[in-house]
């Protein structure tokens, strides 16, 4: 019954996901004015608004004027409920589970915003690094921390570990600019690998940029092969960042791999 609830949870916090994902860029109120078709303006009723049901009713189409609506919508609806659900199971249920779910929302929102927009929004960089901060005294990953995880013992580990992750994406971000006189990595990706440092260390800011860095590379060798990305077309990492922190929260890797744990 729990988990019920937590996943339906979950697919609404996924439609929330996909209103920060379309208005913060544009820096549009997140609450004002209620969801409305792109196309004829329409508002859209609470019973076309139900996630993934309402577009699988109306076969992805607008009841007003037929518009497509993006398949998208529904499967990020379905990504942050499955995260919702995966991290509830792994974190015990406790209050932990629920930063850790927040925290992925948050991190879905930037990997579709970044891939839209070559733009991470501050609002969730510096967010989930200002709440990454602030809860380090409850965070699991820091209990082996100074103190035998006394609350000052963690916070300094979370504040270690987002200087180390702003350390090195900034050291990356300005070698790679030398070596490909061009910028690989922006501003936003430098916030992000800080805030996912204050989240999970300084060695999980390591392994997320490892982890984040083959998988965009994998990605850009794939495109390149089949000719769809062009040799130094910019690509947003944030989105293969954002997937490796997910992955981080999850602890599948032997934590601070390839190093060991603190
Ligand atoms: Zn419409």
């Amino acid at each position: 019954m729990v988990t019920l609830l937590v996943v339906l949870f979950g697919f609404c916090l996924g439609s929330f996901i996909n209103v920060v994902i379309h208005r913060m860029p544009k820096e549009q109120s997140l609450w004002h004015p209620g969801s409305r078709c792109p196309k004829c303006r329409r508002p859209i009723a609470f019973y076309d608004n139900v996630p993934v049901v309402s577009w699988l009713v109306l076969r992805g189409r607008c009841r007003g004027c037929g518009t497509r609506i993006s398949a998208r919508y529904p499967l990020v609806e379905s990504l942050v409920a499955v995260l919702t659900w995966l991290l509830w199971e792994r974190g015990g249920g406790g209050s932990w589970s629920i930063l850790t779910i927040l925290a992925s929302a948050a991190l879905v929102a930037v990997a579709f915003i970044d891939w839209d927009t070559f733009l991470i929004p501050d609002e969730l960089s510096l967010g989930l690094l200002a709440v990454g901060l602030l809860s380090a005294p409850i965070n699991p990953f820091f209990a082996s921390a100074l103190g035998h995880g006394a609350w000052y013992g963690r916070m300094l580990f979370s504040l270690l570990g987002a200087g180390t992750g702003f350390a090195i994406c900034w050291a990356t971000a300005e070698f790679g600019e030398r070596l490909f006189k061009r910028e690989a990595l922006g501003g936003g990706d430098v916030k992000l690998l800080a805030a996912v440092g204050a989240w999970t260390g300084a060695l999980g800011a390591f392994d997320c940029m490892m982890i984040g860095a083959l998988a965009g590379s994998v990605y850009g060798v794939a495109r390149m092969a089949r000719g769809t990305l062009k040799r130094y077309e910019p690509m947003p990492f944030g989105p293969f960042l954002s997937a490796a922190a997910v992955f981080n929260f999850f602890k599948l890797l032997p934590f601070g791999f390839p190093f060991g744990p603190i």
